[in-house]
Order: C-alpha cells, then structure tokens, then sequence
C-alpha cells in the first residue's frame, strides 16, 4: 500500500504537494523531512514492530546487547562516512543532541559553582542550549583573568551559514570546546577529513531526519568527562529511551545496506538542487544575496562536490531593506530574524527542509520567484 503523507497545516493531498491558499510559505524549519521519500522507499525493511511485553525495563541488567550493538553501528558509520574519529574513543547517548549539548555544559563547568563558565560562541550562532549566551567568542579572545572560564561552543558545519567553524579560543586557558557536529554529514557538506576534537555531538535528526525519536550522541576522548556526561544523562533522564533506541538502530542497519552511499547520494542532490534552485532564483535581483560557500573535495563522494548546506543565510542588500524578515514578509515567507542568531537583523536564515514529496514547484521558491520578478533590481 502507498505509504501517506502526514501534511502539516500548509499542505493537502494524498502527497502533502497542494500547498493552501492564505498561508504563508514558512523559512523557518528545521525538520529534516527532505529525507522523507527515502524512507517511504524502504518503508518495509526499516519497519519496527515491538510486541507489549518487549523491553518493559529501565534496561539497566540487558542495556549490554542493544545499545552495545547500535554503539557499533554508530561507529561502523563514522568509519564509512569518514567524518569522525571514533577509535579509542567513547560515546554516550543522549535525548537528541539537545540534552548532549545540556549535559557538556554542565559537565565542562568547574564544580565551583560561584564562578559558573561562561558560554561563548561566534555570531551567527544557533542558540540550542539554556544556558546564557556571553557574546562572541572572539571578544573573550585575550581573556587573560585566571577565575574566568570559557565554553566554546562551535557548529561545524554552522547553522545557519554552513562555515566550517573551528574554535576561535582554542589553546586560551581556562576554555573549553564543544564541537556540535549536527550538519557534518554528506547531505550538507564536503567530509575533508574525519573531525577529531575532543568532545563532538551528532544527532540522529539530521544524519536520518529522525527528528522525533530524540536520539543523538557524544564521541568523548577524555574517560572523567564521559564518566561524567553518563552520570548526567542518568539523573536527568535515567538513560535514553530503549524504544528510540532500538529505531535508531533499524534505520542506521537501512543506511549502512550499500555503505550508505544510497541515503547520502539522495541527500545530497536534493539540497544541491534546492540549493541551486534558490541561488538561480535570486540571481537575478540585486537585493538579494546568500552565503558563499565553495566547492570542495569530499573524500566520502571521493570527487569534489557542490554546495548543499542545510540553511541559507539570506541578507537583504539594500540599506532601507534593514530589516530583511519584514521585505520577506511581502513576499508572503516567513523566516526567521537574524536577531535570533545574534546578527543584524539584515540576515534571516532560510531553512530549505520544508519541501514535500510530490512537489512538482517548490512553493517558497515560488513566492519569492514572484516577489523578485516583481521588484526587478
Ligand atoms: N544543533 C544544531 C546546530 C541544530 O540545528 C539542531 C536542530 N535544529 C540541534 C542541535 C538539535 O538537534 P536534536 O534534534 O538532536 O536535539
């Protein structure tokens, strides 16, 4: 049977593609569901069925032979993707990366609690944990007071302008990094090499779309601070659910059928083409540019690849154009303010991930084709 779309409010039709009348075509996502017709075509070999009676406990006598084998699953990936050193290494699980980035927060801070660290990263940053952002982390380059401690957040590849960010304070005393690797997959950029830092966080959102299972995980090399991020993870949630654990392993044995050249090639090439579609659209106005992003070797392709990063930062050139959500406002899009990343309100993050399958248009494309045939400049 034709597997069926679950629409959201936008969309209607056996395929969610008739996109209704009155709404706004939304920028803002970032729900992976561009890998949705993937998954709808091996809809039966990733299939899960779990009886009532299966995997009741907390899993603490048998959290050996499941989580065990997905940990090797997790890291026969890395080891054909080429994009993380996991040898020597350890990995812990996590409710999505969002409780891993909680966790490395407050296990990097010192026990000290009457000089907390503070947490840095540069603009434009995406502000996923709930901790308070201290500015930029280049401000904190010259630091040189011994009671102040840094952590350094660094997105890699970057949401939202897809840079490969390296840590600015690295080497400073008293700072720390942690690499959030969400993005450093074949969908969105070039793997050059495997990344290597000391503490790294993926998530099982965007390597497979499955946003809603909530699982991701951190690669650790230091053994205290992976002691610790389990004792973390324990208390706040007394592990990691058996059930989305179980699914992440289904789906990564689906990815991993061919070497996961199937998955990351349809990755791949749909945002290429998203992206270039949005590119061609835009060139032809002036008030309109998007990040540059250059052409790389990827060893995982083995060739060099084109530019598919999972947002677009979009900057309205003109300078009455300040305020770049309310000029996409007119083109009935609605984005995300560049505020929110700490930048100029000029910037506004497009997220590329709403498209459905069956979409013989791509309805943000549209409107804003309409929009720039109409300012024509
Ligand atoms: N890090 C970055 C950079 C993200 O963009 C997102 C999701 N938009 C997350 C982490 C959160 O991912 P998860 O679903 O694993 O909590």
């Amino acid at each position: 049977e034709e597997p069926v779309c679950e629409c959201n409010t936008c969309y209607a039709g056996p395929d969610c593609s008739e996109f209704l009348p009155g709404c706004a075509a939304d920028a803002d996502s970032g729900d992976p569901l561009f890998l949705e017709p993937f998954w709808m075509q091996h809809a039966a070999s990733s299939a899960l069925v779990v009886a009532g009676w299966h995997r009741m406990s907390y899993g603490f006598s048998d959290s050996t032979t499941m989580s065990k084998e997905l940990e090797r699953h997790i890291r026969k990936l890395h080891y054909v993707v080429g994009n993380a050193v996991t040898k020597g290494r350890y990995i812990v699980f996590g409710a999505g990366s969002t409780q891993l980035l909680n966790a490395a927060v407050r296990v990097l801070s010192p026990d000290n609690s009457s000089s907390p660290a503070r947490v840095v990263a540069s603009v434009p940053y995406y502000p996923v944990v709930n901790f308070k952002f201290e500015g930029d982390a280049s401000l904190w380059k010259n630091t040189s007071d011994p009671n102040v401690n840094l952590i350094e957040f660094v997105t890699s590849p970057n949401n939202p302008d897809g840079q490969m960010n390296k840590a600015v304070l690295n080497g400073a005393p008293n700072s720390k990094a942690i690499y959030d690797r969400a993005y450093y997959w074949p969908h969105y950029s070039a793997i050059p090499t495997p990344a290597d830092e000391e503490l790294m966080i993926f998530t099982i959102s965007k390597v497979t779309g499955h946003a809603g299972s909530r699982f991701g995980w951190a690669i650790i090399k230091d053994k205290a601070v992976y002691e610790r991020m389990i004792e973390y993870t324990g208390l706040n949630t007394m592990g990691v659910s058996r059930d989305a654990q179980l699914r992440a392993l289904k789906l990564l044995k689906v990815v991993l059928e061919g070497g996961g050249r199937e998955m990351f090639k349809f990755g791949y090439e749909t945002m290429r083409d998203r992206w270039e579609k949005l590119r061609e659209t835009l060139s032809i106005s002036k008030r309109f540019s998007l990040q540059k992003i250059e052409p790389q070797h990827c060893n995982f392709f083995q060739k060099a690849r084109e530019p598919s990063p999972a947002y677009a930062w979009l900057k309205c050139e003109r300078e009455e154009d300040r305020d770049c959500s309310a000029v996409l406002k007119a083109a009935n899009i609605t984005g995300r303010e560049g505020q929110m990343f700490s930048a100029e309100d000029r910037y506004i993050p497009w997220s590329r991930f709403r498209v459905r399958k069956g979409h013989n248009k791509w309805k943000i494309m549209a409107h804003f084709a309409v929009y720039v045939q109409s300012v024509k400049e």
